[in-house]
């Protein structure tokens, strides 16, 4: 089922507000929010290594039924689906 724009960016919304990146030992600080797990966010443009990943303990990962981690380096879920 496709969603509309706007629930798209409401879901967008609530990736970013509970998204827990920021406590990541990978994050760097720069001028990004986070929610790379989310198809319209894209990987970052800061973080370039990898150095652990806590997304498997993000309420969002539960949420959402990720399987995948280091949305910030390799791409969001979808991308690495490959969809
Ligand atoms: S799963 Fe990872 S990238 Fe997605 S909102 Fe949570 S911490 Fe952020
Ligand atoms: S996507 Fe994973 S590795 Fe990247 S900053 Fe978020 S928690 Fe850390």
């Amino acid at each position: 089922m496709e969603m509309t724009p706007e629930e798209m960016e409401q879901k967008k919304q609530m990736v970013l507000s509970m998204c827990t990146c920021a406590n990541c030992p990978s994050w760097v600080d720069g001028n990004e929010k986070g929610g790379y797990c989310f198809p319209t966010i894209g990987k970052s443009k800061v973080i370039t290594e990898e150095k652990g990943c806590i997304c498997g303990g993000c309420p969002i990962y539960a949420k959402m039924g990720l399987k995948n981690m280091f949305f910030c380096t390799r791409g969001s879920e979808k991308e690495q689906l490959g969809m």
